[in-house]
């Protein structure tokens, strides 16, 4: 049976999802930002919490592990760590995890933060990427290297287009208006913003969307491009060079 995921806001604008097997019961949320959105999202849906899978140390990803674990005696699994050791099991890329009968595995992803990890479940063609990649964004290089970024979001770019992901955060929209500097003819991006801007109008989240798409209209995936190298002023110039440029400039942006 496919897998079922719920998705959910917690604190101001950060996402929080759960996946679910319908075949065994098993339901893990993916990081926790805070218990109770957490706990009315169990109450909706029916499902039980039995795993957390943590994506990387920040605290508005793993505030309310602690209260669900003592609630739920759920198990949590993450990232090698020495920031966030609260975990029952580390993971490490190549090896896989049991959701109950789902199968996932992990990508070591570092840039945002040297422990972040993204889980990907093949078989239902789901992924949750954290801060790692966002829609037509990724996350701050917080603890790592811009390379180190670029290298990480390579991983991520090879996943098969119609793989669904989601994302620690609804940035979605403020990254559109980043993009349109560096890209601004670009007609996946045009035709995406203007999809972002009916769903946030409708109050609605912009994720999840495909590895696919992202690819045609998110310029930190692009940096290997011609035509967007170039659009900084870096023709000719090492991919990973070109993702810096456009990393500082979101940062100023
Ligand atoms: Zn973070």
């Amino acid at each position: 049976m496919a897998a079922k995921t719920h998705l959910f806001p917690c604190l101001s604008d950060n996402f929080c999802v759960l996946i679910h097997d319908p075949a065994t019961g098993a339901t893990a949320s993916i990081d926790a930002p805070e218990a109770a959105p957490v706990e009315a999202a169990l109450k909706e849906t029916g499902w039980k919490l039995t795993d957390i899978l943590v994506t990387h140390h920040h605290a508005d990803h793993t505030a309310g592990v602690g209260e669900l674990k003592q609630k739920y005696n759920c198990r949590v699994v993450g990232p090698v760590s020495d920031k966030f050791r609260a975990v029952d099991e580390t993971i490490r890329e190549g090896q896989t995890l049991k959701v109950g009968n789902l199968t996932g595995r992990v990508l070591e992803t570092p840039g945002h933060t040297l422990d972040h990890i993204s889980y990907i479940f093949d078989a239902d063609k789901i992924c949750f990427l954290g801060d790692t990649l966002f829609s037509i964004g990724c996350g701050r290089v917080i603890e790592g290297t811009p390379a180190q970024m670029w290298n990480s979001l390579l991983k991520l770019r090879a996943l098969p287009d119609g793989m669904q992901f989601f994302c620690g955060h609804e940035y979605t929209q403020a990254n559109i208006k980043f993009a349109l500097t560096i890209e601004p003819d670009n007609k996946a991006l045009v035709a995406r913003a203007k999809e972002v801007d009916a769903l946030r109008a409708a109050g609605k989240p912009t994720i999840p969307a495909t590895i696919g798409a992202e690819k045609e209209a998110n310029c930190f995936l692009r940096a290997d491009i011609a035509s967007v190298a170039a659009a900084v002023g870096m023709a000719g110039k090492p991919a990973a060079d070109v993702f810096t440029e456009i990393r500082a400039r979101k940062n100023k942006f």
